[in-house]
């Protein structure tokens, strides 16, 4: 009888243990394909037109969505401290597994996007590397330095791009790092991506600085050719 049971079930089964390694699919849901290790071209990123919240995984904060999951207020472009643009979404082909806000009572200071270990992740803006290193909880991180007193930071990463280090100049879109899940927390495979608001140089302890919600900046428009 059991036996019979367990073969009954066995499809289900099946696509239970499939399912976190299924490719991407329109729902949002993460692939965990290898990727290709080489970094794309410096400049070459163009952040995705929509973004959904991610099915198939527990999420936690989610920001608001429209019925088909699409996050309701994401713009490619954003422009931080009235005159910086930048993308709240540094990478390709991810989704969001957790919003800004409180989480476990406490502040989750930054977005959570899912997306497969080794896909790459680009600065949001233009800046200046101020620390990239291992920092516990953060994992392998990079902070950068956009000046007008916004920094972001990407945790967690899998590598860094060969060649970064703290004082690197970027321009928006270049690649620093891969994404993983080298938090001591256990966590899953995702980035952990701040904005970050107030004088780093004052006590250079980020933990000070203000977090922001990504998806609360107002849209970039392109302004009037002439
Ligand atoms: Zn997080």
């Amino acid at each position: 009888m059991l036996k019979t049971l367990i073969w009954m079930l066995a499809p289900f089964l099946l696509v239970a243990c499939v399912t976190p390694s299924a490719p991407v699919r329109s729902g949002g849901s993460v692939a965990q394909a290898r990727l290709p290790t080489a970094p794309p071209p410096a400049g070459t990123f163009v952040p995705d037109e929509r973004v959904k919240v991610c099915t198939g995984l527990r999420v936690r904060n989610a920001p608001a969505n429209d019925r088909s999951g699409y996050v309701a207020n994401y713009r490619r472009l954003v422009v931080a401290q009235r005159r910086i643009v930048l993308t709240p979404m540094p990478l390709n082909g991810g989704c969001i597994s957790s919003g800004f806000g409180q989480r476990d009572g406490r502040l989750h200071k930054g977005l959570d996007i899912s997306a497969p270990r080794g896909t790459w992740v680009y600065s949001a803006a233009p800046g200046i590397v101020l620390e990239a290193g291992w920092g516990g909880g953060y994992g392998n991180y990079v902070l950068i330095d956009h000046g007008l007193g916004l920094t972001t930071r990407y945790a967690h990463l899998d590598k860094f791009v060969e060649g970064l280090t703290v004082g690197s100049e970027l321009g928006f879109g270049w690649p620093i790092g891969q994404v993983g899940n080298t938090s001591t927390r256990r966590v899953g495979v995702h980035l952990h991506f701040e904005v970050l608001t107030g004088d780093y140089y004052k006590t250079r302890n980020t933990s000070k600085l203000k977090g922001n919600d990504p998806f609360s900046f107002p849209v970039y428009e392109t302004p009037p050719l002439s």
